[in-house]
């Protein structure tokens, strides 16, 4: 695969499928900023493992839930290397509980932390894109966003809401030469999956035809893929990885 672009911001590239897809991109020569809100160790374990393959990172702390905070991690990549190239909005958070028992602030948290955040990012990737000329943004969205699920009300119209918004972001950017798309990976082992119980993890896999849950790398190479010139006329395209739960 060959990238035109020179440098990539990862949201949430610390830990689970946003280090993977950071250490999957920097293969490949593309400058790739860390982005974390807490996990300042693991950032710096995602940038070291970058360079001693021979490849270049640096990291931004931000909050992707405050857009002022986002806006301002945006302005200090511009102002060193002069450009933004690609985007993955990657960032992401659960609060689960069935409906009747959630409260307006956590099904909002989440939507701020998922969608609002997705919106900013990728507002502020289209401003600098379209100066350019060339760009491309992955939003990370969720098999849970195309089919619901029981608990998730917050997160399911989060993870929904990215892929309709990606479709109209790619409209708006169609004419400039940037493209947006979006990728719905199914159950991957990472943080966010680790505390299933087993039961629930055993009830999953009888749903999923390639019979187990997926890998970080999986998702990667699909989000690396989409951001690659192998994609240049693809846009509006959402990508399922999920091992065929959902067709
Ligand atoms: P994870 O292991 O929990 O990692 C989440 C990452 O997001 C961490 O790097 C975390 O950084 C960062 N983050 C969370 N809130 C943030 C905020 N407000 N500002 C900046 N960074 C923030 O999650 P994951 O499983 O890799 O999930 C990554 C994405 O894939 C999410 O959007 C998730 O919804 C989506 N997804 C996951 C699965 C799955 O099965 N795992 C399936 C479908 C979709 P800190 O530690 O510094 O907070």
């Amino acid at each position: 695969m060959k990238f035109s672009g020179q440098n990539l911001l990862v949201t949430g590239g610390s830990r689970g499928i946003g280090a993977e897809i950071a250490k999957e991109v920097a293969k490949y020569g593309v400058k790739v900023w860390i982005n974390y809100r807490k996990s300042a160790q693991e950032a710096e374990k995602v940038k070291k493992e970058i360079e001693e393959a021979g490849g270049k990172g640096a990291i931004i702390q931000f909050d992707v839930s405050n857009p002022q905070e986002f806006v301002e991690g945006i302005k200090t990549i511009l102002d060193v290397d002069g450009r933004l190239d690609y985007l993955v909005n990657n960032a992401g958070i659960t609060r689960d509980k069935l409906a009747i028992r959630m409260g307006i602030e956590e099904f909002e948290e989440v939507i701020r932390a998922n969608l609002t955040s997705t919106f900013v990012g990728c507002r502020e990737a289209l401003k600098i894109m379209s100066r350019q000329r060339f760009g491309a943004v992955v939003n990370v969205s969720s098999v849970v966003g195309e089919r619901g699920n029981m608990g998730q009300v917050n997160y399911s119209a989060s993870k929904g809401g990215i892929i309709a918004m990606t479709k109209s972001f790619a409209l708006e950017g169609a004419p400039r030469g940037v493209r947006f798309n979006c990728v719905t990976p199914g159950f991957i082992e990472t943080d966010m999956t680790s505390t299933l119980p087993e039961k629930v993890k055993n009830e999953l896999l009888k749903n999923i035809p390639l019979k187990r849950l997926g890998s970080p790398r999986e998702v990667a190479e699909g989000v690396a893929f989409l951001l690659s010139d192998s994609a240049s006329y693809i846009t509006g395209e959402t990508l399922k990885i999920n091992g065929g739960m959902y067709m």
